[in-house]
């Protein structure tokens, strides 16, 4: 399969190689011709602002919207700030194709960064990478919660869309990624 990492900002570098590690084609996406042919996208962890802002200008909102409307797409920390229809507080989203809102850098400074465990989907002991991390506040009906951290939303699924509020590609344990890769 061929697997597009959106390659302007951020983690990017990762991803590629978490789908290199599963056997298949990494391609990085930095303008729209590079989406042709995708069958996946995962949208990386970095700055949602600074990655807006390059989306922007390589005019690529449309082509990443209708390839999330359609496509499975996983977002992951910025990246689920760049799916999400609400940004709290902020009055324009990104691609606004997933609806559930969520708070940016929503950890305080003590919390800004750490490590956890737990479970997403049937994924059980797998590790959670917190880095600035937003928090989803609330999901909408046909959105799937499949990961918590106590009371807290940090994964969810609906339809084609995956979004986490972690980084799965920060450590060697690839099962998030062949799970989202399995749904492809
Ligand atoms: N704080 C970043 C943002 O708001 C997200 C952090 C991350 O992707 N690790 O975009």
């Amino acid at each position: 399969m061929i697997v597009g990492v959106l390659s302007l900002q951020g983690a990017f570098r990762e991803h590629l190689r978490a789908v290199q590690r599963l056997g298949h084609e990494a391609r990085e996406v930095k303008s729209e011709k590079d989406l042709r042919g995708l069958q996946a996208l995962i949208l990386p962890g970095g700055e949602s602002t600074a990655m807006g802002k390059i989306i922007e200008r390589n005019e690529l909102r449309e082509p990443l919207r209708d390839f999330a409307a359609n496509k499975p797409t996983m977002g992951t920390c910025a990246g689920a700030i760049l799916l999400a229809k609400d940004i709290i507080g902020e009055t324009k989203n990104y691609l606004g194709v997933l609806d559930i809102a969520i708070e940016r850098n929503a950890y305080g400074s003590q919390l800004d960064s750490f490590v956890g465990q737990g479970t997403v989907g049937r994924l059980h002991d797998f590790p959670l990478v917190f880095i600035r991390a937003p928090l989803i506040r609330s999901v909408s009906a046909s959105v799937e919660v499949i990961a918590k951290l106590g009371e807290d939303i940090i994964g969810v699924r609906s339809n084609n869309l995956w979004a986490c509020t972690f980084h799965p590609e920060m450590t060697a344990d690839t099962r998030l990624h062949a799970l989202f890769l399995q749904h492809a």
